[in-house]
């Protein structure tokens, strides 16, 4: 190869055979030659590079949007799966209310039973809330709601029932309806003909007669406020039951119970005797009420 001034360079081929090949070309082709080719290794190098990074970015968006797209499905089968406990609970509360409903209908007709067992006259029976609610047209968690608030208003209006009843279950113990023994009834509440003096006189309670030693029972729970000796009613035991009732126990032949002693309804206080005034063995059984004699009738069973 020779240099030629400046201008251009001789490229000479000298096969072995053959005439020897001159080719000229441009001085400055060899380095326009490695300069565009170092521009084009740069070039593809910087190309490859930014292609092998952008390949490595999209990757790892794919990656984070299938990493996205299954959490989304997930959280949509717990959604569904949450529906479906949600539904078949519904279901269950709509089979439930209806058998809820007839037992709080049941617990009614019981009440209404109590009531009248105990002669209740103003039962807080009767609860505020309605129960012709259709739960099928709410919402189930709404239907729950409302579900609630029906056992919830039962509840304290049984709570209250049970109060009432308590209640009149202590005045019923104090009301003395029990007969005191058994036995002849002898002689009535009211006017009489007295049968030591022979003349009318008002009679304050009931003979009954029976045996000499005759277990005398308490007509009601109650304090024992007098035990002991009152003139013509001999020995005389004397309860006062509250709510206004007193009982007096007259002509015993002995007393069971001293004054201050709480006695329960039915408990023997007395034995039957002919002490005081008396023609013969009688219970002679008065029932005071705020402070007057009634007829003992009026209110033993
Ligand atoms: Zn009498």
């Amino acid at each position: 190869m020779e240099v030629k001034k400046d201008e251009k360079i001789c490229i000479m081929i000298v096969p072995h055979t053959d005439k020897v090949k001159r080719i000229l070309i441009p001085s400055w082709l060899p380095k326009a030659s490695v300069v565009l080719l170092s521009t084009f290794f740069i070039g593809s190098f910087i190309f490859l590079g930014v292609t092998k990074n952008s390949k490595v970015n999209l990757e790892q968006q794919y990656k984070e949007k299938i990493a996205l797209i299954d959490q989304l499905e997930k959280e949509n089968i717990d959604k569904d799966s949450q529906l479906s406990t949600l539904r078949s609970q519904a279901d269950e509360l709509y089979s439930k209310s209806d058998e809820i409903n007839s037992k709080l209908d049941e617990i009614d007709r019981l009440q209404k039973r109590l009531e009248k067992m105990a002669d209740m006259k103003s039962p807080s029976r009767g609860g505020s809330i309605s129960r012709d609610i259709n739960l099928k047209e709410l919402e189930p968690i709404e239907g729950m709601d409302v579900l609630n608030e029906v056992l919830e208003d039962k509840k304290l209006e049984l709570e209250v029932f049970i109060q009432d009843l308590e209640s009149r279950f202590a005045y019923l113990e104090c009301v003395p309806n029990l007969m005191p023994v058994s036995g002849r009834i002898t002689s009535r509440f009211g006017n009489r003909r007295d049968p030591i003096r022979r003349s009318i006189r008002f009679h304050q309670g009931i003979d009954i007669a029976n045996s000499r030693g005759t277990n005398i029972k308490a007509a009601a729970s109650g304090k024992v406020i007098f035990s002991g000796y009152q003139g013509g009613y001999g020995k005389t035991i004397i309860i006062d039951h509250g709510y206004g009732y007193k009982t007096v126990y007259g002509h015993n032949s002995s007393l069971l119970v001293d004054v201050g002693t709480r006695v329960e309804k039915g408990q023997s206080i007395a034995k039957m005797g002919s002490t005081g005034r008396s023609t013969g063995s009688h219970l002679h059984f008065e029932i005071h009420k705020n402070g007057s004699p009634v007829d003992p009738f009026s209110i033993l069973n």
